[in-house]
C-alpha cells in the first residue's frame, strides 16, 4: 500500500507534563516500530506537532487512535498526502520540546509571524519544512529530545 505522511496539530491538555512526554515516546516508540511508522513529535507553547509516515492504512488507524487520547484536544489535519520517500525514516518516533533556543525560535519566525510556536497558522509545506528544520536541529544536537 501506497507509502503516506500525515502532518496534524493540536492542543496539549492543561498540565501535561514531561512524564507525559516520556509515557508518549515510550508508547509511540514500540507501537509505531510494530507496524513500520516513523516520525517525529515537536511540543511547544501547549502545542503538539506531529508528522506520521507509513503505509495508508496503518497511519490512519494511528492517528485515529492518536485524536482520542485525552492528554491532548482539538486536533487538526493539516496534511495526509502519498509520498515517494520518508523524510523522517529514522525513527519510529522522536519528541523533542521546542524550548527557548535562539536557533528555535529562528525557525518558528521562518514561517509564521510571530515568534510563538502557533502551527495551527501555518500550511503543509511550512509545517513540513519546519519539522525537517526542527529535526536538522536535533541532529546537530542544538535540541534534545525527551528522553526515558
Ligand atoms: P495503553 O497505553 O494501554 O492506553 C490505553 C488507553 O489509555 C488509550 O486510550 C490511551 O489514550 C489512554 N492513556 C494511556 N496513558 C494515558 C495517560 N497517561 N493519560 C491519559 N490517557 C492515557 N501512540 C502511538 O502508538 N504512536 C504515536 O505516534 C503516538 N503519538 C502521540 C502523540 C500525542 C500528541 C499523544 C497525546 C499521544 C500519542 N500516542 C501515540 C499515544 C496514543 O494516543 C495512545 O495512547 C497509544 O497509542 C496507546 O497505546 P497502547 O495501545 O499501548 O494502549
Amino acid at each position: 500500500m501506497a507509502l503516506h505522511r500525515l502532518i496534524y496539530v493540536s492542543q496539549a491538555a492543561t498540565g501535561l507534563g514531561y512524564p507525559d512526554l516520556v509515557n508518549i515516546l515510550e508508547k509511540s516508540e514500540r507501537n509505531n516500530l510494530a507496524v513500520g511508522i516513523t516520525g517525529m513529535l515537536c511540543f511547544g507553547d501547549s502545542m503538539f506537532l506531529q508528522v506520521l509516515e507509513g503505509n495508508r492504512r496503518v497511519v490512519s488507524q494511528t492517528y485515529n487512535r492518536i485524536i482520542g487520547d485525552k492528554r491532548h484536544t482539538n486536533a487538526e489535519l493539516i496534511d495526509f498526502s502519498e509520498i515517494e520517500q520518508r523524510a523522517f525514516g529514522s525513527w519510529s518516533m522522536k519528541v523533542v520540546e521546542l524550548g527557548t533556543l535562539p536557533e528555535v525560535r529562528n525557525i518558528i519566525l521562518k514561517y509564521s509571524s510571530t515568534d510563538k510556536f502557533s502551527p495551527i497558522s501555518i500550511n503543509p509545506q511550512q509545517s513540513l519544512r519546519f519539522l525537517v528544520d526542527i529535526t536538522e536541529l536535533f541532529n546537530r544536537g542544538t535540541i534534545l529530545g525527551v528522553k526515558p
